[in-house]
């Protein structure tokens, strides 16, 4: 009976271990396996992430090296302007290398680029790009004065004294009573008063025209001429390289004229120019 009674109480104790076990190992078993599958899930995850932002890195390394080589073209440029402008290129530090250091690498070759370099670079870069094109910016400005001073501008007034009307422009013809063009501007002085270039330039016309009378024409370059009209006397001929300032005629009343004046026109690509214009750019 002893006997029998003990091998109950096995049963039944290796019957609840049992059970025991089943309950407490069993879903332990399956969260350990899920978690397996999470973690392999997760790590998919991440690599595809961190895949994605080195693709991204990489992009952006990129377009940072092309960045740079621009901005290695630029100063080169501005070097070769600052040189035609006879500027010392170290006055604008355009052979500045970066802030970082180094030399340019137009195509980054670095793989591994942290997302905070990447970042300090991009801000350096951007500070040299804005730097460059506010020096270009004043070399155009000294580039634009230069040429300006080079098309030889019709800008000293060819009469010294007396006055002029600045009657360019529509008016009342003085011969016909009928509204003209007037192209130029008349200075009323005394007959032989000099009559100075008002730029350097080529004398390209000397002679008398029945409407201008005794008249000097100047090709000044660049599509510019200017006409000095109704002259009592030339002192200049045709081919004769003129300076500006220099006397080539004395005022009369020749040709088409009602009194002693100078007739004075500027023209550009043969449209007849306010002088006044050119005259005060010179003033100002
Ligand atoms: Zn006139």
């Amino acid at each position: 009976m002893a006997v029998v009674t003990l091998l109950m109480v096995l049963f039944v104790g290796c019957v609840l271990t049992a059970q025991y076990v089943i309950v407490r190992l069993q879903p332990g078993s399956i969260s350990n396996e899920l978690r397996t599958w999470l973690a392999s899930a997760q790590e998919d995850e991440q690599q595809k992430q961190q895949a994605y932002l080195h693709e991204s890195m990489d992009t952006m390394a990129k377009r940072l090296g092309q960045m740079q080589a621009r901005l290695l073209r630029l100063d080169t440029l501005g070097a070769r302007l600052a040189k035609m402008t006879g500027m010392k290129p170290q006055e604008f530090s355009f052979d500045q290398l970066p802030a970082q250091g180094g030399p340019y690498n137009p195509v980054a070759q670095q793989a591994d680029v942290t997302l905070d370099a990447m970042d300090q670079q991009l801000a350096s870069l951007s500070t040299l790009l804005s730097d460059r094109s506010d020096k270009l910016l004043a070399l155009e400005t000294l580039l634009m004065q230069d040429s300006l001073s080079k098309r030889m501008l019709p800008s000293v007034a060819p009469i010294t004294e007396g006055w002029y009307s600045s009657n360019f422009g529509w008016r009342i013809d003085p011969f016909t009573g009928k509204n003209a063009m007037h192209e130029g501007v008349d200075y009323m002085v005394q007959a032989g008063t000099p009559i100075y270039a008002s730029a350097g330039g080529v004398v390209v016309y000397a002679d008398y025209h029945s409407q201008y009378g005794n008249m000097v024409e100047i090709d000044h370059g660049n599509d510019i001429i200017t006409r000095y009209a109704h002259a009592s006397k030339l002192l200049t001929k045709v081919g004769a390289v003129v300076r500006r300032g220099q006397e080539i005629a004395k005022v009369g009343s020749t040709g088409r004229s009602t009194g002693n004046h100078l007739h004075f026109e500027v023209r550009y690509k043969g449209l007849a120019q306010n002088p006044v214009r050119f005259l005060q750019k010179a003033a100002s």
